[in-house]
C-alpha cells in the first residue's frame, strides 16, 4: 500500500528532522504502507530539509520514501507555482485547489466566503478551478478534487453535470487523482472524492493514488480501512506510483 499525500511540517507544527520523518515511517510500517510520500504545502517550502529527507530515506528499512509537494493552485500565481514545483528533486507534484477567488474554502475560521457566494455559484467556481488545475499540465496528481464539500454545504441543484464536466477534463489531462481520506476527519465525514465522482473517474480510466493527508504521525494511513474498500468497490485494482516523475503502478 502507498500513502502519497501527507505532511510532516504540516502547518509549521514540527521541523522536518530525520527523527520526525522516521516516526511517520514507523506508523506507516505498522499499517502496512510500503511507500510513503511527503508532500508539504508549498507555502512551507523553505522549511523542507532535503538533507534530512535524504538521510531518512537511507535509514528507513521497510518503508520507501518519496518526496513530493502540494502546490496551492491559484490562477494568476503561475510564477510561484512554477518556482515551487521545480525547486527540489521531487518524485511527483500534487496540485490542490483550496481557493476560490484566492480565498480559502476549507478554513474553519474563515467561512465568510460561504456567505458571500450562493452555494451553487461557489461550487461552479470551485470546479472551474479544478478543471483549470488539471488542464494546466503542471501537476502529476490532483489533490482532494471535491474539497468544496468539506463543511457539508450543498447546493439544492443537481451537481452531476458539473462533476461529469470536471471528470472529462481530468481524464483528458492525464492527471492522477488523489483519493484522500482526510475528509473522514472533517464535517463532511467522507472520502474525497465521493463515490459518485470516483465512479465517473473510474469509467474514464483515471488512475488514482491513496492518501491520508496526515498532519501528524498517528494519522498516517488513517481512513484506509474505508478508502481501500471504496476504490475496490468502484472497480479499481491498482494505484499509481511515482519515482523521479516516472509513473508506475502497484496492485491493490
Ligand atoms: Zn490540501
Ligand atoms: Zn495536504
Amino acid at each position: 500500500m502507498i500513502d502519497y499525500h501527507l505532511h510532516v511540517i504540516a502547518h509549521g507544527d514540527r521541523p522536518m528532522t530525520v527523527e520526525n520523518i522516521l516516526a511517520y515511517c514507523k506508523i506507516a510500517k505498522e499499517r502496512g504502507i510500503r511507500q510513503m510520500g511527503i508532500t508539504e504545502h508549498d507555502r512551507y517550502i523553505e522549511d523542507i530539509d532535503l538533507a534530512a529527507f535524504q538521510e531518512a530515506r537511507e535509514l528507513s528499512q521497510d518503508v520507501e520514501l518519496r518526496l513530493g509537494i502540494e502546490i496551492d493552485f491559484v490562477p494568476g500565481a503561475e510564477e510561484r507555482m512554477d518556482r515551487d514545483a521545480s525547486a527540489l528533486p521531487y518524485d511527483y507534484v500534487i496540485g490542490s485547489v483550496h481557493r476560490v477567488d484566492n480565498e480559502e474554502v476549507d478554513h474553519p475560521d474563515h467561512l465568510e466566503i460561504y456567505d458571500k457566494w450562493s452555494t451553487y455559484d461557489l461550487y461552479e467556481a470551485y470546479y472551474a478551478n479544478v478543471r483549470k488545475a488539471a488542464d494546466s499540465g503542471r501537476f502529476e496528481i490532483l489533490g482532494h478534487p471535491d474539497l468544496i464539500k468539506i463543511f457539508r454545504k450543498f447546493p439544492d441543484e443537481d451537481i452531476t453535470p458539473m462533476l461529469e464536466e470536471t471528470a472529462d477534463a481530468i481524464a483528458e489531462s492525464g492527471v492522477v487523482v488523489d483519493v484522500n481520506a482526510a475528509g473522514l476527519r472533517k464535517p463532511i465525514g467522507e472520502i474525497y472524492p465521493s463515490e459518485d465522482f470516483l465512479t465517473m473517474l473510474y469509467r474514464r480510466k483515471v488512475p488514482i493514488i491513496l492518501s491520508s493527508d496526515a498532519h501528524a504521525a498517528d494519522q498516517v494511513g488513517m481512513g484506509f480501512e474505508k478508502s481501500i474498500p471504496l476504490v475496490k468497490s468502484v472497480g479499481y485494482r491498482e494505484v499509481a506510483t511515482f519515482k523521479d516523475h516516472e509513473r508506475g503502478n502497484l496492485s491493490l
